[in-house]
């Protein structure tokens, strides 16, 4: 028997220890390990920011939805990793893996431009739940006195694609309210060409958000399902002609390369 430990209940974490318990027979043991009690679809934050989307319906209560499943879940902070010892340091107590999955994001480097972020500084953000809820904050308060708005992204980011949906976003939603005259908009972009900016206009406001939607909605429900391949998955890749990687077959000598059974 082997444990394989995931550490982070992301868009990356969450989904690997679905798919690992779908494709591992059973007597190896799976463990979620994540600092936080759920799962959040952070793509959809602009949306929360902007008071179009509870932050609520953008996520998943971990809390009895992996044990049932077969996934030990543990709520805590991974503290250290003793690769030598396959051993981790979480909740201040060491535990032992034969494989590990790290899959703990980004880390938020707001020190590196000075009066960066919403804590510590005079910017709002939509990197995390928590800069998305005082971003929202911010938004309704800035929608009682509207004025000039700057947005954009800072040196050294390495995710655009939020900036422009933000923007986009902002300006629908000044058009609806009927204050978009009140608010001359500056985008602001290290980029050396605003190349995802050209493929948001191509595609326009409304097809980015319907499009995001649809794969809001559809990775949601997976990760409620707790499915790695529900059946509404399974019948869309047989309607376009691909295979399933399917879970590996069941015996008693079965065993994860290098570990003992
Ligand atoms: C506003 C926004 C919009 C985005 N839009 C898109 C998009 O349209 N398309 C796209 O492809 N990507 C998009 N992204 C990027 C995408 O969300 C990330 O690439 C993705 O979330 C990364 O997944 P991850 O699992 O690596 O990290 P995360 O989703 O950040 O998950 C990491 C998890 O690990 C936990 N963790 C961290 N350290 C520890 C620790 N020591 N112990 C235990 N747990 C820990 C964290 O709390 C977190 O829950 C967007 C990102 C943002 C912020």
């Amino acid at each position: 028997m082997a444990h394989i430990i995931v550490i982070g209940a992301g868009l990356g974490g969450l989904p690997t220890a679905y798919e690992l318990r779908h494709l591992l027979p059973h007597h190896h043991q799976i463990t979620l390990i994540s600092d936080t009690p759920q799962f959040t679809f952070l793509p959809s934050l602009p949306w929360v920011a902007l008071g179009l989307t509870a932050l609520e319906s953008i996520q998943v209560k971990l809390l009895n939805r992996l044990e049932p499943r077969g996934i030990h879940w543990v709520q805590g902070r991974v503290e250290g990793i003793d690769p030598d010892n396959r051993q981790l340091i979480v909740n201040q107590e060491p535990l032992s893996y034969d494989y590990l999955v790290i899959a703990t994001g980004a880390e938020l480097d707001l020190d590196a431009v000075p009066g960066l972020g919403p804590d510590n500084g005079y910017t709002q953000s939509v990197c995390n739940p928590h800069h998305a809820q005082l971003a929202q904050q911010a938004w309704q308060q800035f929608l009682k006195q509207p004025g000039p708005l700057v947005m954009g992204a800072v040196p050294g980011a390495s995710c655009f694609g939020p900036a422009y949906e933000f923007a986009l976003l902002a300006d629908h939603e000044l058009r609806k309210r009927g204050l978009r005259d009140q608010v001359p908009i500056t985008f602001v972009t290290p980029e050396p060409y605003a190349g995802q900016w050209r493929r948001a206009i191509a595609l326009q406001g409304a097809w980015v958000g319907w499009a995001k939607t649809a794969f809001e909605q559809y990775f949601l429900a997976k990760m409620r399902l707790g499915a790695a391949v529900p059946w509404f998955e399974r019948l869309a890749l047989k309607g376009v002609g691909l295979l399933l990687v399917e879970p590996l077959a069941t015996s008693s000598t079965d065993c994860l390369h290098g570990t003992p059974c």
